[in-house]
């Protein structure tokens, strides 16, 4: 059963393809939590995770939640192309859209973008394992593996699973590291934790942003991670979303 939260077209905010026209897919549910990337009003309820919570908590959203399947998807999409007189990057986010890696409608929805010639990005936490083997498509498509840190309040053995980086790398071309770092972690480690996941892949472009969903947020980080970006030969990536639309959300 695959769950879409919305799907809008906007420019992508974040990471190697920052600036890009694209249409994005979210999708609900994660299999993390991030209780230390924020906290949200909603219903008068403090709630804390991720600027996605909307994506990853069905019981205060239920009724942003609907189901989908492949025809559906193919549906929204062409509701989007209509509009355009190009090819814009296709961007599968969430929560956490490998949850259905393996489910025939989303894996089917992945081979017609790319039997279509759309660039497709898969945003992930990096976590689950996908078989290339089997679903053939995955290997055509870009992954921003956007694996945790500690700053995620997910203990290690949630947020690093070395097995599942290495099959996305292994099998993919263009995919690349995304961390979230605050101000305290750079203080702290976070040069150590990120050389401990991306050290077996030199080859892989890794880019560094600052945490915040509200721009007063992101600008107590950004600098302190375009400095860090600077020292270590890392790629400072901004958060375009947050700089042109702050919290208000796409549709
Ligand atoms: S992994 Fe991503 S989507 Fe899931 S809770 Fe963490 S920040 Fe949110």
């Amino acid at each position: 059963m695959v769950y879409l939260v919305e799907d809008f077209y906007s420019i992508q905010g974040e990471g190697k393809f920052a600036g890009t026209p694209s249409i994005f897919f979210r999708f609900g549910g994660c299999n993390l939590r991030c209780p230390s990337f924020g906290d949200h009003f909603i219903k008068g309820k403090l709630v804390y995770g991720c600027d996605s919570v909307h994506a990853v908590n069905r019981k205060l959203f239920a009724k942003e939640w609907r189901q989908v399947g492949r025809r559906e998807l193919v549906e929204i999409l062409k509701s989007h192309l209509e509009h355009l007189d190009f090819k814009p990057h296709v961007v599968l986010t969430g929560g956490e859209p490998l949850l259905y890696w393996e489910d025939p409608e989303f894996a089917g929805f992945v081979e017609e973008l790319v039997d279509r010639g759309l660039i497709v990005t898969i945003e992930t936490n990096g976590t689950i394992e996908v078989d290339f083997a089997k679903y053939g498509a995955y290997r055509e498509v870009i992954f921003a593996l956007a694996v945790k840190l500690s700053n995620s309040g997910e203990p290690y053995e949630a947020r690093v699973n070395r097995k599942a980086i290495d099959a996305i790398i292994r099998n993919t071309q263009y995919s690349f590291f995304k961390f979230t770092l605050s101000r305290n972690l750079i203080d702290l480690r976070a040069y150590d934790e990120i050389v401990d996941i991306i050290a077996p892949y030199p080859e892989v472009e890794v880019f560094c942003m600052p945490l915040g969903d509200r721009i007063e947020e992101l600008r107590k980080h950004d600098k302190a991670v375009a400095e860090f970006c600077l020292i270590h030969g890392f790629i400072y990536s901004d958060r375009l979303q947050v700089r042109l639309w702050n919290r208000e959300r796409r549709r």
